[in-house]
């Protein structure tokens, strides 16, 4: 029956998304098909600029459309007997090219002995990685993004912390909303899209952040 009814939360919760992301999608294609029209007119040389704000642009409508597919995917994704600490370890060559490229630096903190859990590896991948880069985008140069595992009782906790400026109050309530986003370039769907895949886990996802000090983002898995 939860699952049901979980299924039934999600259908509307795309049948509501579907409105928005028609919005969402034509915003990006009218900034491409208003440039597309002044290109037409610019002499060749000084098209580079308009080039790239139209590819910047099919990319962002790119990241709209994918973010939103792979919350929508309906499918019961297969799960399998896995160990966090392996998802991360496949993920880090990204992770650290990423941080490398921004400066910053990342620590491990992964407990070994933690026990298996029934997941499935792409998805709690994709959870990690929106997670992680959020983090990212949040800190300055010099920043530390920490990934934590461990064990807290009947549960298996995966932390997800930076030192960057932490989240006031107002946005923290929103943050799991469909689109909600501070950044220029941003969907704010990969929160939705985290929250949505640990709920199909069984597990939950919440926030700490002090402003000023930073942001965790907790994710617990019954073991
Ligand atoms: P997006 O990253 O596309 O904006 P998300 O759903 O991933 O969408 O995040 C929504 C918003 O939550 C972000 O725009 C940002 O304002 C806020 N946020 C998420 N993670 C952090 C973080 N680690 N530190 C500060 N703000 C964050
Ligand atoms: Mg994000």
């Amino acid at each position: 029956l939860r699952s049901e009814l979980d299924n039934v939360d999600r259908l509307s919760l795309v049948g509501q998304m579907a409105a928005s992301i028609t919005h969402e999608v034509r915003n990006p294609m009218a900034v491409v098909r208003g440039f597309l029209q002044l290109m037409q007119e610019k002499s060749p040389e000084s098209l580079d600029h308009y080039y790239r704000i139209v590819l910047e642009e099919l990319d962002r409508a790119n990241s709209i459309i994918n973010d939103f597919l792979s919350l929508a995917q309906n499918r019961i994704a297969e799960k399998e007997e896995s160990q966090l600490h392996d998802i991360i370890h496949e993920l880090s060559p990204l992770l650290w090219a990423d941080a490398n490229l921004r400066g910053q630096s990342i620590e491990l903190m992964l407990d070994h002995n933690v026990p298996k859990l029934n997941l499935n590896a792409k998805e709690i991948k994709q959870v990690v990685l929106n997670l992680a880069r959020n983090g990212m985008e949040a800190m300055n140069e010099k920043g530390v993004l920490t990934l934590e595992t461990r064990t807290d009782g009947d549960k298996v906790e995966l932390c997800v912390h930076d030192t960057g400026p932490g989240i006031p109050p107002v946005k923290k309530e929103k943050l799991f909303e469909p689109f909600f986003t501070t950044k220029a370039k941003g969907t704010g769907l990969g929160l939705s899209m985290c929250q949505s895949i640990v709920e199909r886990h069984n597990g939950t996802i919440t926030v700490e952040s002090e402003e000023g000090r930073g942001t965790t983002f907790k994710v617990a898995f019954q073991r």
